[in-house]
């Protein structure tokens, strides 16, 4: 009998775990709370245009992740984006960001609008009270709430575990979303230093969208010290921020998300982690060099570890 895998989290850490143990031959299904795959490979719908609001380009150093993104530009999934005065090459996806989540999904069992709320002895419990039984369970989503659902569970974790987990520290960001009729002058993409804006990009420039569409990420700094205010305000204030670049518009179908995680800042140094005492698997872009290639590894390690 095939060994049941339940892998709660459709990101990049959670896809490429469950296509190689479904590789490997395990029976695997995927569960995530939302309407669509891809985690914080994010692309969103803005009237007539998108827009990725969370990774924006990915950046391969080992040969496993350069191998994969070169499979997936053969298939036309990614393709190579330049920003003009940086050096290292990067990829974005054709059809936006969550579209290389969705081709890595194509061939996958994946829940979606499957929120786990429990564990329970060998079953996870989701908000909606279905149970999936596993052999073994594999966790990718931001540590945080790993540990709210591993504490919620009254899973017991050893002295080092708790210190592994406690020590993960993740940056919020506010980011948003808008078309304007003109074209921007944003060479690629702009990283300004000493502003509320870190980061602000037209879509249609990455080739994913016709019109003018712009995504902003706020700084970490700024996102911490507003991170509770509301979208309304964020958005005026980095609006503001951003009018050297973007000017006064007009903008439509604007749109503002808040990351509590974005980035993992400090991480675990292995790849993933598995626990002493349940047969539970812990990974993501927080165990390792972090970023989409970091989850991309947490995955590949977290399904050679299962299946050994
Ligand atoms: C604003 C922003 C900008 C970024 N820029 C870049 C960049 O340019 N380059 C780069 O390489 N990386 C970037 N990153 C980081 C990159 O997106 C992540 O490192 C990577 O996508 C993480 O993948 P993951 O699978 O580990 O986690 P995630 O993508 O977060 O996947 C976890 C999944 O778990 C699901 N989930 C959570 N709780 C539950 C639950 N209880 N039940 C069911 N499902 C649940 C979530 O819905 C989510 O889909 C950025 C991230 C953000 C937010």
């Amino acid at each position: 009998m095939k060994k049941k895998v339940v892998i709660v989290g459709a990101g990049m850490t959670g896809l490429t775990a469950a296509n190689d143990l479904a590789a490997k031959g395990f029976e695997v299904v995927v569960l995530d709370k939302g309407r669509g795959v891809g985690g914080r490979l994010a692309t969103r719908r803005l009237g007539a245009s998108r827009a990725d609001h969370g990774a924006q380009y990915i950046a391969a150093k080992t040969p496993a992740f350069q191998a994969f993104l070169t499979d997936l530009q053969k298939q036309g999934i990614v393709q190579t984006w330049q920003v003009n005065d940086r050096q290292h090459q990067r990829f974005v996806g054709t059809q936006g960001m969550s579209g290389i989540a969705k081709a890595m999904a194509a061939n996958l069992t994946v829940q979606l609008q499957t929120k786990v709320q429990k564990i329970d002895e060998n079953m996870v419990v989701t908000e909606n009270g279905e149970q999936y039984a596993f052999d073994y369970l594999v966790l990718t989503m931001p540590v945080p709430q790993i540990r709210s659902l591993l504490a919620d569970s009254a899973i017991a974790l050893t002295e080092a575990e708790q210190q592994i987990l406690d020590a993960i520290v993740y940056e919020p960001c506010w980011a948003v979303m808008g078309e304007t009729p003109y074209s921007l002058a944003l060479d690629g993409g702009l990283a300004p230093e000493n502003s509320p804006v870190a980061w602000l990009v037209d879509n249609a420039n990455k080739g994913i969208t016709a019109q003018t569409t712009f995504t902003l990420h706020a700084s970490a700094a700024f996102s911490k010290t507003y991170l509770e205010e509301s979208p309304e305000k964020v958005q005026a204030l980095l609006l503001e921020a951003a009018q050297p670049w973007l000017g006064n518009g007009p903008f439509t179908h604007l749109q503002i998300h808040r990351w509590r995680y974005s980035l993992a800042a400090q991480r675990a140094e292995t790849p993933c982690l598995a626990l002493e005492n349940s047969p539970i698997w812990v990974g993501g872009d927080a165990f390792g060099v972090g970023n989409v290639e970091g989850a991309f590894l947490s995955g590949k390690a977290l399904a050679d570890a299962l299946a050994t």
